[in-house]
């Protein structure tokens, strides 16, 4: 099962991707990881893509791409593999398909976990931090006991960071969905797209996943 999954940040997609690679046993190929790897290992374009990290450069997609291709000539992804976080521009795509193609495996399913614009900025924003003694809430996954109060020291001023704002997070999340819309139209006409509603209970999301990779 070759897979690749999609979805806007706070989509839920590491909580499905972590339930697809016990299911199917098959490996998660995530760009990080990948990366970290290549650059432990040495390898030359480990090393080609540490020297731009080291110099606060983006790496350049010859670079990344490379980088996918060893990952996935590797013998564990010979039953298949989970890319998470890559593809990330349209390009980056066309290049996984000549890299497949070269490596004779070619992709099941593209699953796009959709989640409203809306819902993700709840999830996102709702981190606040007490002033006074640092402990971190949530307004919806993890609220003080008592509205206002901080359960560890008492205090009610409370505060949120730059990035948990908002504004920021709708920001995060429209630079998101400009860059993966072409990527999920490219796939569309593969006919490779699998649309998920991932604004349901996690096993909900996970049982139709299943059903759709069972045809
Ligand atoms: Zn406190």
């Amino acid at each position: 099962m070759n897979l690749v999954l999609m979805g806007l940040p706070g989509a839920g997609k590491g909580t499905q991707a972590e339930k697809i690679i016990a299911e199917y046993n098959i490996p998660q190929i995530s760009t990080g990881d990948m990366f970290r790897q290549a650059i432990a290992n040495k390898t030359s374009l480990g090393l080609k893509a540490k020297s731009y990290m080291d110099e606060g450069e983006l790496v350049p997609d010859e670079v990344t791409n490379g980088i996918v291709k060893e990952r996935l000539a590797e013998s564990d992804t010979k039953d298949g593999f989970l890319l998470d976080g890559f593809p990330r521009t349209l390009d980056q795509a066309k290049a996984l398909d000549d890299m497949l193609q070269d490596l004779d495996k070619k992709l099941d399913a593209v699953i796009e976990i959709q989640v409203p614009e809306e819902v993700l900025v709840d999830r996102l924003s709702g981190r606040f931090i007490c002033r006074n003694c640092g402990a971190t809430y949530h307004k919806i996954f993890n609220p003080p006991k008592v509205e206002g109060t901080c359960d560890r020291c008492g205090g009610h001023d409370f505060y949120q960071r730059d990035d948990d704002k908002p504004e920021t997070v709708r920001n995060r999340i429209k630079v998101n969905v400009k860059n993966s819309e072409p990527i999920l139209t490219h796939y569309d006409k593969k006919g490779l797209l699998r649309s998920i509603d991932g604004n349901r209970e996690i096993d909900e999301v996970f049982t139709e996943i299943q059903q759709i990779l069972a045809k």
